[in-house]
Order: C-alpha cells, then structure tokens, then sequence
C-alpha cells in the first residue's frame, strides 16, 4: 500500500514545484516504490534510474500519471514504449526469473502503479480523497462510512482546528443571544 500511495502522490505533485530537497526525497520513495530497494547509485538499477530521472523525465511520468488519477474512467489504456524481457538466473538460488525492462522512467511508474493496484487487491473506491487538501489515497485503516478522511496528520489537524474555532464561535453566539434579553 505504501508503493501505491507513493504513486499516488507522485501523480498528484509536481515536482518542479518542490524544492530540490523535496523533490530528491520524492525520487527516492519512486525508486523504492519501482524496486523494492532503498536507492543505491551502485546497484545494478542505480545508474539507469539515475539516466531517467532528468527534467524532462519526471516531468513526462509526472505529466502522463496524473492524467491518469484525473480522468476517472473505468477503463484506461496507456501506450508504453518497447520493453526488453530478461530471463536471469538468480545467482543464490539457481532459480530461473524474468523482468520487463525499459529506460523510460514513465512507463516504469505505469507499470509499477498498475501493478501494486492489482497487488493491493483494491476495489473500485477504494481510492479516496481527502477531506482537506482533495488529495486522492488510499487509507490504511479502512474509513468509517460518512467519515470524512484525511491524507495525513497535517490534513486532520487543519480541520480539527477549524472545526473547533467555528464550535467556539457558535458557542459565543449563542452565550451573546441569552444575554441580550436582561
Ligand atoms: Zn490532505
């Protein structure tokens, strides 16, 4: 669920919003949520991943994802580039496995977003968005029907103290109302 909303978020953020400091922790939990591994510019992925990530690559994967998480239909088809197929043996185990590749780091994220949506065997729903800031998720804890539900800490916070600054107002009011008639 964590790789979800990764992509989730990185849909719904661009990145050339964020500062740089911002964006690199960003490009860090994509890597992690495309590899299953803390990023390494040593590791066997490090390098291309690394390649893919200029400008215009997070923009085009920022660009295409979001597209997806706004248009809300049923059924989506995206065209992804070329693929190479591996077939590797795992060197501990001897064991025979395989993996699409391609540099393009957008249809990797396609790839990754569709396949931790099938991975963490959503519903139609499933996906909500929250009551403060519209941002669309996926709650860890399943919501309460008519509760609203927030993407983070920050989010509730910003509401539970609205919601308490109008209940003091209207307490006020009303204390004024009683008041009036002596
Ligand atoms: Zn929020």
């Amino acid at each position: 669920m964590a790789r979800l909303n990764t992509l989730l978020r990185f849909g719904q953020t661009d990145p050339w919003l964020l500062t740089n400091g911002k964006r690199d922790e960003l490009v860090d939990d994509l890597y992690f949520a495309i590899y299953g591994i803390k990023r390494d510019p040593h590791h066997e992925h490090g390098a291309d991943f690394a390649k893919s990530t200029t400008r215009e690559g997070l923009k085009r994967a920022y660009e295409g994802l979001k597209e997806h998480l706004v248009c809300g239909d049923k059924e989506h088809h995206l065209e992804i580039g070329p693929q190479t197929l591996w077939i590797r043996v795992n060197p501990n185990s001897q064991e025979y496995y395989y993996q699409f590749d391609n540099n393009d780091l957008r249809d990797r994220v396609f790839v990754t977003y569709a396949d931790a949506l099938f991975m963490a065997e959503l519903k139609e729903g499933d996906i909500v968005k929250c009551a403060n800031c519209r941002t669309q998720f996926v709650p860890l804890r399943k919501p309460k029907k008519g509760k609203p539900s927030y993407c983070s800490k920050r989010c509730a916070n910003v509401i539970a103290s609205r919601n308490f600054r109008a209940n003091k107002r209207a307490k006020t009011k009303k204390k004024a109302a009683k008041k009036k008639p002596k």
